[in-house]
């Protein structure tokens, strides 16, 4: 299912007044960039403009960082004018309707966060604050000192979120997505600590309370599985960030009957597995709980966490879907076995099972990699990779170094195209952890970021 009414191509209007067609739209997205990329253009070699790496980046292992190119069309949209004028920069919308929000979504013509976000922006003020802020910090590639322009929007986001969550209870969804963007632009940010709790913890909150009652239980209003799955997709990338000994904030229950409702509809984000994110996401909470407490482990729980990454199923639109979904189901079993082998290391153990743990852990960690490969570096399912890269990369051997050099490429591409600067993070802890590995040191990637002091909200 998708989303009826909130496609892309309805509300554009063409500079030349125009609507113009999806054949236009198409041919813009795909148009080759008339300056070429920073590193060609500093060699001055011809580029071929690919997006979002080039060949010559690609061939020679760089990141290929491009030139903001906008098309010319305006934004008019009846929502928009019922914002004050001078709150709205008109640049930095027009980016994030071209480039920001289409890093958010597997489908460009399905994106909720482009236009179908303009309708919000005409009742939340912060909403309006918290995508200029983004697209600011975007733009410029997320650097160390942040933009001045991005701080002071994302702090009147926050104080127009307050003002706004104080006196309407009508419109949790945009508060919703406020939160979610003031994560994003938090965990981009140069503290490399941060990975956006507070927000992640308010949004928890938001979440409680949409579950709230039984009407919100049978909710089948398509923004309400919005942001179920927009928290979902979240909550499986930062849920083994949060520490072990603090009060979760989470209705675990509320939740899994809401997502059991949710089914295979499609999501924007993720498409159909709304499922298997929701098991990976209590997959990471489980391995931190037993990584910060080994004597807790819950054999019962792993059982059933196993039993259900093992027996989920969907039924993919396209065989790129399913190469992801695979990945993300390999992804959870290797994070379950590995944090379950780094628990029992404490302990003396069968030789021969940790053998066989050792080598079932390899074979799945090959065909993650294997599976994400299968999927075009120029496919908009990019975005949703880094995670199972990072945490199946870590295990690949020296003799598989063709691989390890995939994921090198992959992490890049990510990178080159959503700008958040924990790809490259990542790409350092990796080959931090492929040099421990290679001297005989292996390591559990998680408490090696945390002994860092990192984390990285990645995906
Ligand atoms: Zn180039
Ligand atoms: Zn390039």
């Amino acid at each position: 299912m998708s989303f009826p009414g909130l496609r892309f191509k309805q509300v554009i209007v063409s500079s030349s007044g125009h609507a113009s067609t999806q054949q236009e739209q198409e041919s813009s997205r795909r148009s080759k960039s008339k300056f070429g990329c920073r590193d060609c253009k500093a060699k001055r070699v011809k580029c071929d403009g690919a997006y979002p790496t080039c060949m010559r980046c690609q061939r020679q292992g760089l990141v290929c960082l491009s030139y903001p190119r906008l098309t010319q069309w305006q934004v008019e949209t009846p929502w928009l004018s019922l914002q004050p004028n001078k709150l709205v920069n008109r640049r930095l919308l027009r980016y994030w309707l071209e480039k920001v929000s289409q890093t958010l979504v597997i489908d460009p013509e399905n994106n909720p966060f482009s236009f179908p976000a303009l309708e919000y922006i005409a009742q939340s003020s912060a909403l309006l604050h918290a995508i200029q802020s983004l697209s600011a910090s975007h733009e410029q590639y997320f650097p160390a000192n942040t933009p001045v322009i991005a701080l002071e929007e994302r702090g009147k986001a926050i104080s127009c979120l307050r003002k706004e969550m104080d006196q309407s209870h009508h419109t949790p969804h945009a508060f919703f997505l406020t939160v979610m963007l003031l994560a994003l632009a938090q965990g981009a940010d140069s503290d490399t600590k941060d990975y956006g709790k507070q927000h992640l913890f308010a949004a928890r909150a938001l979440i409680n309370s949409m579950l709230q009652g039984t009407s919100a239980l049978t909710n089948n209003e398509p923004v309400f599985r919005l942001c179920l799955g927009m928290y979902l997709y979240w909550d499986m990338c930062s849920s083994f960030l949060v520490d072990s000994w603090e009060p979760q904030g989470l209705n675990l229950f509320n939740i899994s009957i809401a997502v059991h409702r949710m089914g295979d509809w499609h999501h924007p984000m993720y498409g159909t597995c709304t499922g298997l994110v929701f098991i990976i996401a209590n997959v990471g909470r489980y391995c931190r709980q037993i990584l910060d407490s080994p004597q807790n482990r819950n054999l019962m729980q792993e059982a059933v966490l196993e039993d259900q990454l093992t027996t989920w199923k969907t039924s993919p639109q396209n065989p790129g879907l399913g190469h992801l979904y695979e990945a993300f189901r390999n992804h959870g079993l290797i994070f379950l076995y590995r944090a379950r082998a780094h628990a029992q290391s404490s302990h003396l153990t069968d030789p021969d099972s940790s053998e066989a743990q050792e080598s079932l852990i390899q074979q799945y960690a090959e065909e993650t990699v294997g599976h994400l490969m299968q999927i075009p570096a120029t496919s908009y399912y990019l975005n949703f990779q880094s995670l199972p890269l990072l945490a199946a990369g870590s295990e690949l051997t020296e003799s598989n170094n063709f691989l390890r050099d995939q994921v090198r490429d992959r992490l890049r591409a990510i990178y080159s195209l959503n700008r958040l600067p924990a790809n490259l993070l990542a790409l350092q802890l990796l080959e931090e952890l492929w040099d421990a590995r290679d001297s005989g040191n292996p390591s559990f990637w998680l408490p090696h970021m945390l002994q860092q002091d990192w984390r990285l909200l990645l995906g």
